[in-house]
């Protein structure tokens, strides 16, 4: 029995937890949830935006399952994803990019993982007004955070037997920022000769993407890059519907979709499940139940395979809880 923290989130987090929790549950693995939640929802109901009980959760557990919680644009409001990523030092955010066949993408043979470094870069927070027609933004980057990001790259390709890594950055404009991303780079890949170091400017890198992305392995980048690439990937295999992720640290993980609360389909019970049930697979394997973790991608497979129970996003009409129960009876 695992003892893990939910954190279900605002938005279509909750319609996408319940679904991963359902699926985790027909693998047969036992699991004790502890449920807590945070944002804007939790502000109305109990005054605070992220009642201390998540943070005993957390620091009990070390492992969580969380759905996304709004960020409102442009308002005094912080993210709260960030800030737990920051305060638990999160730093690996890893995100598989992977075709599932059945999906009408135009590339069928993408198999990507990105690595975005998870605590610095211009997430740091620190904006200021400098008169009524100036705002700055302090981009952080070190070089303790980037060796530790880039060679949890090289260690995954190499245990992974990847020949490629490729670094993207915009050191030619940020020489001092994005130079010392890059530099780290050189140094790890010193320690992996067999493993081939590519390094890719960030913009050439979009293009790169879009005409060609199965020449890519592992790509290891800064947060900003990082968060941006991940949707153009995302949408390279069928939208942030089906691409889940991790955040991890030296001894705590948090388990997280790409995809963020997504308002304008909040509630409706039509939200794509998968990604947050890949995230639950990502989960089960970093626990060291594979084969269970193996089975939910199969029956996710199955289940876009057959075609009769796809979410609209994937081109069908069936609710998040049709798909769900269609991925439970393929496991
Ligand atoms: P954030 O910046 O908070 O990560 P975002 O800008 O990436 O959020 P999302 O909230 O993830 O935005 O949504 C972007 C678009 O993708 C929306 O139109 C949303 O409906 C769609 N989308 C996101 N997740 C899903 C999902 N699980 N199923 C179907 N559509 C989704």
């Amino acid at each position: 029995m695992y003892n893990i923290t939910l954190i279900p989130g605002d938005g279509i987090g909750p319609e996408v937890a319940e679904a991963a929790q359902a699926v985790i549950e027909a693998t047969g693995v036992k699991i004790q949830w502890e449920t807590v939640n945070a944002g804007i929802d939790v502000l109305a109901k109990e005054g605070i935006l992220v009642p201390d009980k998540v943070f005993e959760s957390l620091e009990k557990t070390r492992i969580a399952l969380k759905g996304p919680i709004t960020t409102p644009i442009g308002s005094g409001f912080k993210s709260i994803n960030v800030m737990l990523r920051k305060k638990y030092d999160l730093f690996s955010n890893i995100r598989p990019i992977k075709a599932i066949p059945g999906i009408a993408v135009p590339f069928q043979n993408v198999d990507l993982v990105i690595f975005r470094e998870n605590t610095e870069d211009l997430y740091i927070g620190q904006e200021k007004t400098i008169d009524e027609g100036t705002a700055e933004a302090i981009k952080r980057i070190t070089r303790e955070g980037s060796l530790r990001i880039i060679k949890a790259a090289f260690t995954y390709a190499h245990q992974n037997h990847k020949s490629k890594v490729t670094v993207v950055h915009k050191a030619n404009i940020m020489k001092l920022t994005d130079g010392l991303f890059l530099q780290c780079a050189r140094e790890v890949s010193k320690d992996y000769p067999h493993i081939q170091l590519q390094e890719v400017i960030v913009d050439n890198m979009c293009m790169q993407l879009v005409m060609n992305p199965s020449q890519f392995q592992v790509i290891v980048t800064t947060n900003l890059y990082g968060d941006i690439l991940s949707d153009l990937c995302a949408g390279l295999v069928g939208g942030l519907g089906v691409v889940p992720g991790a955040n991890l640290g030296k001894d705590m993980a948090v388990f997280e979709a790409v995809h963020g609360s997504a308002p304008d389909i909040a509630g409706m019970n039509i939200a794509n499940p998968i990604a947050m049930i890949l995230t639950g697979a990502m989960m089960l394997h970093y626990l060291g139940e594979s084969n269970k973790s193996h089975s939910i991608y199969k029956a996710v497979e199955a289940t876009v395979l057959e075609g009769k129970f796809v979410t609209k996003d994937l081109g069908g009409s069936a609710s998040t809880k049709d798909m769900t129960n269609a991925i439970i009876a393929n496991i």
